[in-house]
């Protein structure tokens, strides 16, 4: 099963991916996770990303199709992924078809925006392994650190108010149009996000095995 999560910043679309894609046995792989890590080992695409991401833009579509060409040539791809935060824009869900890439379902997270600001100052994230928290919504078992590995939660630079802001008003634009592109297709599930992530999760299952 091959999966697209689609979902405005914050609507919580990473941590749906990642109980789901534990459901069903196949791997999840999000294209900010990846830049994220380039940005931290300072390699040439972290580098070259970092300007976009800080302001709250995208990446550019080359690098990002880059990214996900490699990763998805690599072996633990082949019994099912899903794609968390990629494709982001038109022209990348078409460079995934010409890849011969085949998406079974597409998975809107939906929350409206008014709750998406509120919910994204409370987002804390592990410095060490990337694991995303919410001071009240998802918060770390011990209150403090990381559930994996004790990690240190500091907030994102992108998840300061007046980026938040921004990267919401590039989701309408240049990510938004997806859902056009994939109803075309007859892919695209729109679950509403829900107060109790599990509630979340329920109804994403229930769409995934119907
Ligand atoms: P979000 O919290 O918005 O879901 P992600 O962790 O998916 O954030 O991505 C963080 C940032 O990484 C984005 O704001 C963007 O700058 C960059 N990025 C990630 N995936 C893509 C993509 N497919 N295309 C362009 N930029 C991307």
């Amino acid at each position: 099963m091959n999966l697209v999560f689609l979902g405005a910043p914050g609507a919580g679309k990473g941590t749906q991916a990642e109980y789901i894609c534990r459901h069903f046995g196949i791997i999840s792989i999000s294209t900010g996770n990846i830049i994220r890590e380039a940005l931290k080992n300072g390699t040439e695409l972290g580098l070259k990303a970092k300007t976009y991401m800080d302001a709250g833009g995208l990446v550019p579509d080359e690098i990002v199709i880059d990214i996900i060409k490699e990763r998805l040539a690599q072996d633990d791809c082949k019994d099912g992924f899903i794609l968390d935060g990629f494709p982001r824009t038109v022209p990348q869900a078409v460079a995934l078809d010409k890849m011969g890439v085949v998406i079974d379902k597409v998975i809107e997270i939906f929350v409206p925006d008014e709750k998406i600001t509120e919910r994204m100052s409370g987002r804390r994230v592990c410095e060490v392994c990337g694991a995303s928290y919410h001071i009240e919504y998802k918060p770390p078992k011990n209150g403090e650190t990381c559930d994996n590995d004790g990690g240190h939660l500091i907030q994102r630079k992108d998840d300061a108010p007046e980026t938040v802001k921004e990267r919401l008003r590039v989701y309408h634009e240049q990510t938004e149009p997806l859902k056009g592109y994939y109803e075309e297709q007859g892919k695209l599930y729109i679950v509403e996000g829900q107060e109790d992530i599990k509630d979340t999760t329920r109804y994403t299952v229930e769409v995934l095995e119907n």
